[in-house]
């Protein structure tokens, strides 16, 4: 027995009005074809909720077994809903709706057209257009939709890492409801945006952007069985997954990784919960969920507080290797810099020595050597543009060069104390009492 929804919605409802009583036949095939319908009705509904399948057209396909000795009696062989179903998981797997690393897109039904992956490294997930398409913008865009202040720090260099939450509704505002504002197959109940994270050098040069921004989303969606499934969605603009991953099991995003762990586990726990009930309405449902913005807002907590501790110990690691260097590179940056390479930071009232490989320290106007850390010509560019920078004069070059020889430690002393004897190469007011990250490009300031 085969039959389709189209054909049994084309026999349902009957005309009122028809040329001649339809034949006894005619009437049991309709009495069948609407006791079947009403089976799929249901069944779809207990599995799938109420949003229909996306397909205009769903084939099936049912095994029947009649026995005429015994007054024709029929059974469905396996049973009816075991038969259908498998079918409608089947329709409802091939639809591909929720795929890792990549957003769905209502405009293109897909989660494979070019608006379903973040264009470039910069970019997180900005919402959906009218009319369903997936959108980007640069995380900063983000901060300033949200009209979050610490926006500024975001270019700062290096980057400090922020992460932002968002609801869904304000990634849904101009969807409209016609593409997909209220799918529960596939609806995001918010995001995380965050970054600037640094990938790993590689053999990338110095001045290579090696920005990133990543989106991580809370989605409500139906796994191939109809049940309801939250995921935690991690979109990246990088080239491909396998590279992702290798960022995020290196010890330099360890922290990343332990804070998508800890959200996925919660998320998790919510969906077992969850799923206690047929399609999700599990008595507690509308409380589970509300747990929800409480997992996000922790893994925004985790992401930042990971990162001020990472940036922590990568700068006790650069002091170690700073101490271990022959007398120290910025002494001898500084004696070598050229009077074009050295600038007056108008904010900070501080040197800049400008050295080899993007090096940059910071002195005091007394010869102190404050900081060093990497930049990129751009950000220097940046910085003489705007005026932050301005190139030292001759008289000040002069100055600061005998200012600095100073501090040049005896040949014979360990660089460690020639730091500490020679008036406190580490700025102590960096690691200061409100345990912020030190901030190299605050100079003295
Ligand atoms: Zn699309």
């Amino acid at each position: 027995m085969s039959d389709t929804p189209d054909s049994m919605g084309g026999a349902f409802p009957p005309p009122k009005v028809r040329a001649s009583r339809p034949g006894r036949f005619e009437r049991r095939e309709r009495a069948a074809a609407d006791a079947l319908r009403t089976a799929l009705r249901d069944l779809h509904m207990d599995r799938f909720g109420a949003v229909l399948p996306r397909a205009e057209e769903i084939e099936f396909t049912f095994r029947a077994k009649c026995r005429p000795g015994e007054q024709w009696v029929l059974r469905f062989e396996p049973p009816l809903t075991e038969q259908a179903g498998v079918q409608l998981e089947e329709a409802q797997a091939g639809w591909g709706i929720y795929r890792a690393g990549r957003v769905y897109c209502f405009r293109c039904d897909s989660s494979a057209c070019e608006h379903s992956r973040p264009p470039t490294l910069l970019s997180v997930f900005a919402g959906y257009a009218e009319n369903g398409a997936a959108e980007w913008h640069d995380l900063g865009q983000a901060f300033l939709r949200a009209r979050d202040s610490r926006v500024e720090q975001l270019f700062e260099e290096p980057p400090r890492v922020l992460a932002l939450m968002e609801y869904g509704r304000t990634l849904r505002t101009r969807q409209l409801y016609s593409f997909g504002r209220a799918s529960r197959t596939y609806s995001i109940l918010g995001q995380v945006v965050a970054g600037y994270f640094l990938r790993p050098r590689g053999g990338a040069p110095p001045s290579a952007d090696r920005r990133m921004a990543l989106t991580f989303q809370v989605v409500e969606t139906r796994n191939a069985q109809g049940r309801f499934a939250l995921k935690l969605n991690l979109l990246a603009g990088l080239a491909d997954e396998v590279a992702l991953r290798e960022w995020l099991v290196s010890e330099a995003a360890s922290w990343v990784h332990r804070a998508r762990d800890l959200a996925e586990r919660e998320l998790e726990e919510i969906e077992r919960r969850m799923g206690m009930g047929p399609g999700g309405a599990a008595p507690s449902a509308a409380d589970e969920m509300k747990r929800v913005p409480a997992v996000m807002r922790r893994l925004v907590e985790y992401i930042e507080r990971g990162a001020r501790q990472s940036r922590r110990r990568t700068r006790h690691a650069q002091d170690r290797r700073q101490a271990q260097r022959p007398i120290h590179a910025a002494l001898e940056d500084a004696r070598q810099a050229g009077a074009g390479s050295i600038f007056h930071d108008e904010k900070s009232k501080a040197f800049a020595v400008c050295g080899p490989q993007g090096r940059i320290h910071i002195f005091s106007r007394d010869g102190r050597h404050v900081t060093s850390f990497e930049m990129r010509p751009d950000a220097v560019a940046q910085r003489v543009r705007t005026r932050r920078w301005r190139p030292a004069d001759a008289d000040e070059v002069m100055d600061l060069r005998s200012a600095v020889a100073r501090f040049v430690p005896a040949p014979n002393a360990p660089a460690a104390e020639a730091h500490a004897g020679g008036g406190g190469i580490r700025a102590v007011r960096f690691e200061g009492s409100r345990g912020q990250p030190p901030d190299p490009t605050a100079g003295t300031g």
